[in-house]
């Protein structure tokens, strides 16, 4: 069982249907809280992060769509707790390299990946300017 953090276009048709067919397995694991997987890594990962879940179905299915693939299999947004729905999938059990790696090794990219490297880490250190007292109009000290 795997959710991949990579775009989805880079998925072939395998990845992304094998992909989309276990996000509903992991789905209903996590809503009508089943016993099965439920200590799986890639479902722990996910759990309290129903939202985040929830948008990379509709990556998924949008993917699935934009090819020509049927997509009849909604996912209801009601059913994410309102405490989960901002929240954002920080956790990765492989890097997005990792990832890419793995799956260029099963035939399953699409096309060359880019240079994605950990552009979904967080930023760090990112702080407001303290520059309040530049809007004095200083503009005559020549
Ligand atoms: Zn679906």
């Amino acid at each position: 069982m795997r959710i991949w953090d990579i775009p989805p276009e880079y998925l072939d048709r395998d990845h992304l249907l094998g992909e989309h067919r276990e996000l509903h397995a992991l789905w209903v694991i996590l809503v009508d809280k089943r016993t099965g997987y439920r200590h799986h890594p890639e479902t722990l990962r996910w759990v309290g992060k129903l939202g985040a879940l929830h948008r990379r179905h509709e990556m998924l299915a949008a993917e699935m769509q934009r090819r020509g693939y049927r997509h009849e299999s909604p996912l209801d947004w009601g059913a994410v707790p309102p405490g989960e729905r901002d929240l954002e999938q920080d956790e990765q059990l492989l890097t997005i390299s990792e990832q890419f790696a793995l799956l260029r090794r099963k035939g399953g990219l699409l096309s060359p990946p880019p240079d994605l490297h950990e552009r979904s880490a967080p930023l760090e250190g990112l702080s407001e300017t303290s520059g309040d007292s530049a809007s004095n109009d200083n503009v005559s000290d020549r």
